[in-house]
């Protein structure tokens, strides 16, 4: 699958697939797709709503998010700091990632749901960990 398909498959509001490399499944363990985004352009939001085009440095962050088929996703994105005149140095708030989250908002809603619908231990198969 070319990285504009799976861009658009996975829908990461702002970000586009730069990379995914597989890791096969291990004894025991599944495999892995990790997915480096990328930024489509450069637009940093502090948690007060100001946008700034510049970032006050970044970190890279690995998330989980829902699988795709059998691969476990993780998710490597350089998340942006701004230095906001009216908050300080803060991180940058996405829409799809709740603050200091380690995985998507909509696999932390996948789960919120099977739990629900089912005892932990019956859901937790189907989570991805
Ligand atoms: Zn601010």
């Amino acid at each position: 699958m070319d990285r504009e398909s799976l861009s658009r498959l996975l829908a990461i509001p702002g970000f586009f697939v730069r990379e995914v490399k597989f890791e096969p499944p291990t004894e025991g363990d599944r495999g892995f797709a990790w997915v480096v985004l990328e930024r489509e352009r450069p637009r940093y939001r502090c948690p007060c709503g100001r946008v700034f085009t510049q970032p006050y440095d970044h970190s890279t962050r690995a998330l989980r998010d829902l699988p795709l088929g059998p691969w476990l996703t993780v998710l490597v994105l350089r998340l942006a700091r701004v230095d906001c005149f009216a908050c300080g140095v803060k991180t940058e708030v996405l829409e799809w990632l709740a603050p200091h989250a380690r995985m998507t908002r909509r696999l932390a809603e996948s789960i919120a749901v099977l739990c629900r619908a089912m005892t932990v231990e019956d859901a937790a198969p189907s989570v991805p960990t």
